[in-house]
């Protein structure tokens, strides 16, 4: 049984090893550079005025310029027209500075998100959405992988090496996390089961697995008792709990109950400074593999 007190699991510190990663890749852009004649560029499109979502294309921004390559920020006003923010996609698909191209999500109401990323240039687009990407994932053909499960794919592979064999469990169906990450372990010859919220018995269910990814958005929902001892935990859930007079904004906390889990498990990733920070890493990732593609050079090794 676990003990909560001892807390022996592994802690995979998502946060060094994103850094890391952009290290690496800031490294390989000189090289493009020298091939092209320019830098590789991003541009992300913010509709609205969400703290949140202008928070993220901050960051996003600097990272992109700190790894030396081109950010091109282009804010719209919430109530832009549907023709005018699809234009202005059609624009940087024609745009031969831009590689990669993000629309910040969600967008307000009243603006189809399908049609614009259905008009996004596939080679494009970084964050995977688009139904080519998702098709050529599914079928084995150089995709662009959306960034959040390919930063869990690659914490896993690092920790674990080869995952061919072990039984996953994928806590989640989303277009953006649940369904990719599935095809990604699956593409690493595990077992996959996908749970979600009309899954029986899921406590069950996840104790069965080697590998849990947890992409729900409940605080604290997988507890410890659910856990196969050993299991390896990746906690996708970002949820801020209410505040408390000691953490004004609210504590952050995943889809985890990791205090209580860390004694029962092998390795697990903290929330914040597990997943979140490969998901920027990853975006840099998709950027420089997308110029290296749409110009025909090789894709460098990251
Ligand atoms: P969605 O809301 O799109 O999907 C949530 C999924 O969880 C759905 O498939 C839903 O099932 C399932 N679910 C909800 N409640 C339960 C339940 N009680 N039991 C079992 N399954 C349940 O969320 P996202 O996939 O976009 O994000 C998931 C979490 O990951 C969020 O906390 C989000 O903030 C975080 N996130 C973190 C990122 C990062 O960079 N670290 C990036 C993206 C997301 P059903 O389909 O049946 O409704």
């Amino acid at each position: 049984m676990h003990d909560p007190k001892a807390s022996t699991a592994h802690i995979i510190n998502g946060k060094a090893f994103a850094l890391k990663l952009r290290e690496k890749i800031a490294a390989k852009v000189p090289d493009f550079v020298k091939a092209s004649g320019r830098k590789p560029g991003l541009a992300v499109i913010l509709v609205g005025d969400d703290p949140a979502s202008k928070v993220y294309v901050g960051s996003k921004g600097k990272a992109t310029i700190a790894a030396g390559m081109n950010s091109f920020e282009h804010l719209l006003p919430a109530n832009v027209a549907q023709e005018d923010l699809i234009a202005l996609v059609k624009k940087l698909n024609d745009d031969d500075a831009v590689d990669g191209i993000l629309v910040q999500l969600p967008l307000p109401d009243g603006l189809n998100e399908q049609e614009v990323i259905a008009a996004l240039d596939p080679d494009k687009d970084v964050d995977g959405l688009h139904v080519i990407n998702a098709g050529r994932l599914v079928s084995g053909q150089k995709a662009m992988v959306p960034c959040t499960p390919l930063g869990c794919q690659i914490l896993l592979k690092d920790y674990l090496g080869d995952l061919s064999g072990l039984n996953a469990v994928v806590l989640g169906r989303s277009i953006l996390v649940g369904k990719p990450m599935a095809q990604l372990l699956l593409n690493e010859n595990c077992t996959v089961t996908m749970a979600h919220s009309r899954t029986k018995n899921l406590p069950d269910v996840v104790r069965a697995a080697d590998i849990v990814v947890a992409a729900v958005g409940r605080p604290e929902m997988v507890k410890a008792d659910w856990l196969k001892a050993g299991a390896i935990v990746i906690d996708v859930g970002i949820n801020r709990l209410a505040p408390t007079d000691s953490k004004p904004k609210g504590r952050l906390v995943g889809d985890v109950d990791t205090h209580n889990a860390m004694a029962h498990v092998k390795a697990i990733t903290p929330v914040p400074g597990g997943v979140g920070p490969m998901t920027i890493a990853c975006l840099l990732r998709n950027t420089l593999l997308a110029a290296h593609r749409r110009n025909a050079i090789d894709d460098p090794e990251i």
